[in-house]
C-alpha cells in the first residue's frame, strides 16, 4: 500500500463524513479574470459526495500555475467558451 492510499483510508469527508475517499486525477478549474483554465491534477475524492482534497504540494502547484496564468495564458489551446445569459 502506498502512502496516499493509506492516508486516503484513513480520512473522512468533513463534508459529508463519508469513509470511502479514494485517490483520481480531476479536472480543477482556475479562475484567471473572466477566464477559466482547467488543470488536471492528482487529488483524494469522496465517492459519496464528490468533495475534493489536495495535498499541499498539488495546493502549490495550482497557486503556481495561478500565478503564471495572469501573465500569460494566450498560448493554451481553448476547450469552450464561457457565455453570460442576461
Ligand atoms: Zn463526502
Amino acid at each position: 500500500m502506498d502512502s496516499v492510499q493509506e492516508e486516503a483510508s484513513q480520512m473522512k469527508c468533513v463534508i459529508c463524513r463519508g469513509d470511502e475517499i479514494v485517490p483520481r486525477s480531476v479536472r480543477e478549474e482556475i479562475h484567471v479574470g473572466d477566464d477559466i483554465v482547467y488543470v488536471t491534477v492528482d487529488a483524494l475524492v469522496c465517492t459519496q459526495c464528490g468533495e475534493r482534497y489536495f495535498d499541499r504540494s498539488t495546493v502549490r502547484k495550482l497557486e503556481g500555475i495561478e500565478r503564471e496564468l495572469e501573465g500569460s495564458r494566450e498560448k493554451l489551446p481553448s476547450i469552450g467558451k464561457v457565455l453570460v445569459y442576461g
